[in-house]
């Protein structure tokens, strides 16, 4: 990789929500932004990248062709079922399978550990498929995401061209990040600044 593919390939902030749900870190991974189209995962290496950096596999673990287009499709069911929770409408059949396909891949047996403090929940995911187990992960983060406490503060950035969704942390933010917020507020002043300059003029 050359100094110009790193400095693209240096990922955007994180929206708000990100942080706890992988399943909305992995349908951000993919936007649009002023500079042009932007995707976390254009690759092998930058898929696997983003897993074990996220720690849905453990490091060094790399991801065939075959691996990465599940990946992706997983990124692209996620998003036609996000958009239709927020939009109101139904989604496609085929993006309901392929998250239902996730979930049953590498499902999680619960079990108790014993630790020096005491019982402690644990997951147990099956050996030997690390990226069939973090796809299940993210699968059933979408299901949280869906369906769980953060479903209704699940909102689409309202700055112009971004596609970035966020979970709302208080009620009244509207833009993923402090970057769109800037950028809406600077081209509210930038447009009232021509239309008082077309008056004068
Ligand atoms: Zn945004």
């Amino acid at each position: 990789m050359d100094a110009a593919d790193s400095s693209t390939a240096t990922p955007p902030p994180q929206t708000p929500g990100e942080d706890r749900h992988g399943a909305l870190a992995l349908v951000n991974t993919e936007f649009s932004r002023p500079s042009g189209p932007y995707d976390g995962l254009r690759d092998a290496e930058s898929a696997a990248a983003w897993l074990s950096g996220r720690g849905l596999t453990p490091s060094g673990v790399r991801i065939d062709a075959g691996e990465l287009d599940q990946l992706l499709e997983l990124r692209r069911s996620l998003r036609e079922l996000l958009d239709a929770h927020l939009s109101g409408a139904a989604p496609g059949t085929a993006a309901l399978s392929v998250l239902n396909g996730a979930l049953a891949a590498a499902p999680a047996v619960r079990e108790v550990r014993w630790e020096e403090a005491g019982p402690v929940a644990a997951v147990r995911r099956p050996a030997g498929e690390p990226v069939g187990a973090a796809l299940t992960a993210l699968a059933e983060d979408g299901v949280e995401l869906l369906t769980g406490p953060p479903s209704g503060r699940l909102s689409t950035c309202g700055a112009p061209g971004c596609t970035r969704l966020f979970v709302r942390n208080h009620g009244a933010r509207r833009w993923c990040s402090d970057r769109c917020g800037n950028r809406v507020r600077a081209a509210r002043h930038y447009d009232g600044h021509h239309a008082a300059r077309d008056r004068s003029a």
